[in-house]
This record gives C-alpha cells, sequence and structure tokens, in this order.
C-alpha cells in the first residue's frame, strides 16, 4: 500500500478528497476555516514534489442539486492563500477534464461542490423508500455512481483522501473512486493518517488501564460506542446528561433531568454487562443541579438519586470529579467523547473544564489520549488544553463510528479490510 510519506509526486496529477466544508456567513465568508488548514500539509507535499492537484470536496447539503449558497467557488480565494499559490475553479466536477489535462506540475484546480451531483452520494433523489420503484431506482443510481467516480478518476494518476470527517461514508469520491487506481495510486492524505493511527491507538493497540469517558446529551446516540467499548475498556466513565437514564433505570429520582425512558432498559443490559465483563462502570455520584436550563438559574449539589422535583442535572459535582480524577490519573489510554455537563453555560462548565485538564494531567504522566466528538473537541478547545493531549479528532461522525467498531469505507477502499 503506498504511504504519502514515501510517495513522489514529481509529474504526476493527484486527485485528493478533502474536506472543505466549511462554515459560512450570510455573506459567503469563511467563519472557521480549521477544515482548510487540516489538509495543507497533503496538498503542499504533493505540490513540493513537483505534482499537479485537483481539489475535492463537498459543502453542506445540496442534496444532489446546484445551490450557489454552497459554491465551492466561494472558498477559491481562502485555499489559494492557505497554498500561497493561484487556484483555478472548475465549475463542475463532473465535466473538467479539460481543466485537469491542461494542468501543469506546481497548478492547482479546486472542483466545484461535489454534492450538486446526486451521483456523490449515490442515493435517489425524489423517490420515498416505500415506493416500489425505490430499488430499482437506487440500482440505477449506484451504477451511475460509478461511473461518476470513474470520471473524476479519470483526472489524475493517484487517488488520495484526506477527507476523515466523511471517511465512514461510501460516495463516489470517498470510497468508490479508489477502486479505479491500484494500490500503489491510491493513499491516505497526511490527516487521514493521524485520523487512523490516533484511532488504532485506542482500539486495537491500547495500554491498560484503559478508560473511556463518554458524556453528552443522549444514551441513544452513543449506545454503540458503549456496546463496544464495553470489550475493550477497563474503566467506563459515564457523566454529562446521558447519565440520568442510566440513575432512573436503578430507581433513583432525577427530577426535571435529561432523560430517555425508553433506552432504560438498554441501560441496565449496560450496567449488567460491565459487572459480567469487569469493567469499572462509573457513574455520577451527585449533581450540580438547576432549577431552569439556564445559565443563572439557581444551583444546588444534591445526591444524584434524589433529586428533588423542578431540579435538573446540570454538571458534575465535585464528590463526581474526584471519583473520575483518580480513574483518569491512574489510566494509561483515554477516549474522551462528550462533556459531562452543560458546558455551554459558564456557570455549568467546571466539570468539563476539569476532565479536559485530568486528561491533560493523565497525558502530561505519559498516557495516550484520544478526544473526538464535536462537543468534546469544542470543550477542550474552550479550556486551551488541545495542545495537551495526544490527539484531537477533527471527524465526529467518522471517529463514532470507528469507535463503534465498524469498518470506515473511505479507509477501508484504500487499506482494504
Ligand atoms: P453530544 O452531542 O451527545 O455529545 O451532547 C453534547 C451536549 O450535551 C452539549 O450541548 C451539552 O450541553 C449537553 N449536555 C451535557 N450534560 C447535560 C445535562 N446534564 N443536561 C442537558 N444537556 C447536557
Amino acid at each position: 500500500m503506498a504511504k504519502i510519506n514515501d510517495f513522489n509526486f514529481a509529474g504526476l496529477k493527484a486527485i485528493v478528497r478533502v474536506d472543505f466544508n466549511v462554515p459560512l456567513n450570510e455573506k459567503g465568508e469563511i467563519t472557521d476555516d480549521t477544515r482548510i488548514r487540516g489538509a495543507v500539509p497533503t496538498l503542499k507535499k504533493i505540490l513540493n514534489d513537483g505534482g499537479a492537484l485537483i481539489v475535492m470536496s463537498h459543502m453542506g447539503k445540496p442534496k444532489g442539486k446546484i445551490n450557489s449558497k454552497m459554491s465551492l467557488s466561494q472558498i477559491t480565494s481562502a485555499v489559494a492563500a492557505a497554498l500561497a499559490c493561484p487556484v483555478k475553479f472548475a465549475q463542475d466536477s463532473a465535466d473538467a477534464k479539460s481543466q485537469a489535462d491542461a494542468l501543469k506540475p506546481g497548478e492547482v484546480l479546486l472542483l466545484e461542490n461535489l454534492r450538486f451531483h446526486p451521483e456523490e452520494e449515490g442515493k435517489p433523489v425524489g423517490i420515498e423508500k416505500d415506493d416500489p420503484n425505490y430499488d430499482a431506482a437506487k440500482k440505477e443510481m449506484k451504477a451511475r455512481q460509478i461511473e461518476f467516480a470513474k470520471t473524476l478518476a479519470s483526472y489524475a494518476d493517484v487517488y488520495v483522501n484526506d477527507a476523515f470527517g466523511t471517511a465512514h461514508r461510501r460516495h463516489a469520491s470517498t470510497a468508490v473512486i479508489a477502486d479505479f487506481f491500484d494500490d500503489d495510486h491510491k493513499m491516505l492524505g497526511l490527516l487521514m493518517e493521524k485520523e487512523v493511527t490516533a484511532i488504532d491507538n485506542v482500539m486495537k493497540n491500547a495500554q491498560h488501564p484503559f478508560t473511556a469517558i463518554i458524556g453528552g446529551s443522549k444514551v441513544s446516540s452513543k449506545l454503540s460506542v458503549i456496546k463496544n467499548l464495553l470489550d475493550k475498556v477497563d474503566n467506563l466513565i459515564i457523566g454529562g446528561g446521558m447519565g440520568y437514564t442510566f440513575v432512573k433505570a436503578q430507581g433513583g429520582h432525577i427530577g426535571d433531568s435529561l432523560h430517555e425512558d425508553d433506552l432504560m432498559p438498554e441501560a441496565l443490559n449496560v450496567i449488567a454487562a460491565a459487572k459480567e465483563k469487569g469493567v469499572n462502570l462509573s457513574l455520577s455520584v451527585a449533581t450540580l443541579a438547576a432549577d431552569r436550563f439556564d445559565n443563572e438559574a439557581n444551583r444546588q449539589t444534591v445526591d444524584i438519586f434524589n433529586i428533588p422535583d423542578g431540579w435538573m442535572g446540570m454538571d458534575a459535582s465535585e464528590e463526581s470529579l474526584e471519583n473520575w480524577k483518580k480513574i483518569i490519573l491512574d489510566s494509561k489510554t483515554i477516549l474522551w467523547n462528550g462533556p459531562v455537563g452543560v458546558f455551554e453555560f459558564e456557570n455549568f462548565a467546571h466539570g468539563t473544564g476539569e476532565i479536559a485538564k485530568y486528561v491533560a494531567e493523565a497525558t502530561q504522566n505519559g498516557a495516550y489520549s484520544l478526544v473526538g466528538g464535536g462537543d468534546s473537541v469544542a470543550a477542550v478547545n474552550k479550556f486551551g488544553l488541545a495542545d495537551q493531549v495526544s490527539y484531537v479528532s477533527t471527524g465526529g461522525g467518522a471517529m463514532l463510528e470507528a469507535i463503534e467498531g465498524k469498518t470506515l469505507p473511505g479507509v477501508a477502499a484504500i487499506l482494504g479490510e
């Protein structure tokens, strides 16, 4: 399998799938260019070698239709600034052959939003799943997806995938295209390599004790993650809004705290499975409760099994944090996904900030730590600790699917599985 750092792109054209799905304001200006900066090392490596670049990405959810608000033409100048070289633009990703053919070493062509073509996602449009013709439409779209991928592949000699954020999708540009390149001419980009290594460090090669900290709002969105982790971790800390479902399932009184009644049986299954597998499941013991969902709400620390009516658990208490601190500082591998409180409110951000500090401290003491999933990334950034953990993942959905134990199509298309 080709490795980007061992590959010489001199005289070759590389088509690179990046994640330039950057947020824009109403004026079409980029409000956060992290994703563009994330792709720069891969793109520069190719240009510095003397290769030519065809860069492709999606933006937003145009659902297979042209939508000027999601045109990548809006970010051409930002990409040019990041690469410190001019960037040409191809108005139609499916009709860029002549522009690609004309590219010289060191030149860059950015393709229009791939998702303007329904073939990119490969889902039939304008037909519901219960329609008797749906299966036929799906089959036809899959065939068109292969053709679209073939067209994209025809622009270049080499395919590089550096879009971790869409690695969990089997789209034309993220996976199908890889079939049109032999093993020596397809590879992961530098950002993808880092993400895959980070995930392997926790999911395949973890040093023990291995602790997962899972927080956030809902059990439903993280149940598969929790179940898969039960076979791998020594300690499982469950905090944040999802913890109250576990408490209620055990007969606790949680007042007005966030919870999902239909997931109580699953919560009990998790508790039983943890016991059976010898996993130390650590739930919150007391909580900082509020009398309304507001930063300025009245606050009191209460036993998590006895939250008064009219009050809701909003942040981890000192007692819970003391327990979790010991566990985290004792760990050799740490995976953190999801805040342990409503950290967007200053008065309920303390617990999440403390967790970030413990993870940073454990990392300083030699543990390997991976932080991933939108809100925990926002949390380590908020507390200025992003550079004090081993790795901060950029792909929320892809990272969650990887820790659910699923194969990522974008990775498998290159590395095989
Ligand atoms: P998730 O996207 O599932 O990781 O959830 C992140 C969200 O969970 C954040 O917006 C937090 O404010 C929220 N959250 C964490 N703890 C609580 C809680 N105790 N009550 C309500 N929401 C919470």
